[in-house]
């Protein structure tokens, strides 16, 4: 489990539960370990109205702190030569990614984004707004493409939600991912 480094693009710096986020919806400038992030995107309003997949039932767990992790080239300066060094590119802001972990058949587990998909997507004038918007993981998002419109609100119901203080834990690096293993699984339909 990755709590800070680089990750798929992004630089993370911490993971936090979904109660702490949820609760905190709508303020500006909610700390998370000394960084200050507004809550009021739509994003978190389509998250806490449900955390599953739409289609695959897979449950996002935790928030991860991240920020792109794009990185730009500058000319070393005075040595003569065409010399250069990579940074993290300026102006890319923390932000909150949602992530469930789905079971590899190696027993470790993969993180899955998890997106808010348009129902009706935006190249067939769907609106930007919350009756059209629904929880997806990105593996079934990037497998729904343009095509087809699927609305699955409160007609799939997916087994219960994880003991929350348990995945926290775990996230924490307290307990071994191995105990709760059976835990995790019942929860993914995958
Ligand atoms: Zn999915």
């Amino acid at each position: 489990m990755l709590f800070y480094g680089y990750h798929s693009g992004y630089q993370r710096r911490g993971v936090f539960s979904r109660e702490y986020v949820f609760n905190n919806l709508g303020r500006f400038g909610v700390n998370f370990n000394g960084d200050g992030i507004n809550l009021v995107s739509k994003r978190y309003l389509v998250f806490q109205r449900s955390v599953f997949c739409v289609n695959c039932g897979i449950e996002g767990l935790y928030f991860a702190k991240e920020r792109s992790a794009k990185r730009i080239a500058i000319q070393i300066k005075g040595t003569g030569k065409h010399r250069y060094e990579f940074r993290l590119m300026n102006g890319s802001h923390w932000h909150l990614n949602l992530y469930a972990l789905r079971r590899r058949d190696n027993g470790t587990y993969k993180e899955v984004l998890m997106t808010k998909d348009h129902i009706i997507p935006k190249s067939k004038n769907g609106e930007d707004t919350l009756s059209n918007l629904q929880t997806m993981c990105s593996t079934c998002n990037e497998n729904k493409g343009n095509k087809v419109a699927i609305d699955l609100r409160g007609i799939r119901t997916f087994g219960q939600s994880l003991d929350r203080p348990l995945v926290y834990e775990m996230l924490q690096g307290s307990l071994d991912l191995n105990e709760i293993r059976g835990t995790v699984l019942q929860s993914c339909v995958c």
